[in-house]
């Protein structure tokens, strides 16, 4: 388990204010909501050579779609794709991207050729 930063303690012993039931994890989440808007941890991103790879991957494939007359996307399925993504414990909301594979969520929800690497979009 990873210490509690001061600042963050300081925080949420603020927002908790006489409450007793302070959590020893970091990252859990106030049952009320209250330490969202002012503590949130966020999963890392992959090393930056993985998301290289991933972006020229991702490119090849999307090329590849489009020959292959792979149809767009609907808004209404990129739509629900940032809704899975919006609540999953691997979106990172500071930058909207995806701890996974470090793509762009706004931007691969609208690529054909794009699947969420824990196989979510298919649910
Ligand atoms: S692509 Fe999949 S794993 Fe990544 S944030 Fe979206 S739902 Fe989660």
């Amino acid at each position: 388990m990873k210490p509690i930063p001061p600042m963050v303690v300081e925080i949420r012993l603020g927002l908790c204010a006489e409450c007793v039931h302070l959590a020893p994890d970091p990252c859990a989440a106030c049952a009320h909501g209250k330490w969202d808007a002012y503590v949130r941890c966020e999963p890392d991103l992959p090393p930056l050579a993985t998301m290289a790879g991933n972006l020229a991957q991702a490119a090849f494939d999307e090329t590849l779609a489009r020959l292959s007359g792979t149809p767009q996307i609907s808004e209404t399925d990129i739509n629900k794709r940032l809704s899975i993504c919006s609540a999953c414990e691997r979106f990172r909301p500071s930058d909207q991207r995806c701890s996974i594979c470090g793509c762009f969520l706004d931007f691969k929800t609208r690529l054909r050729s794009q699947d969420c690497p824990l196989g979510k979009w298919r649910d």
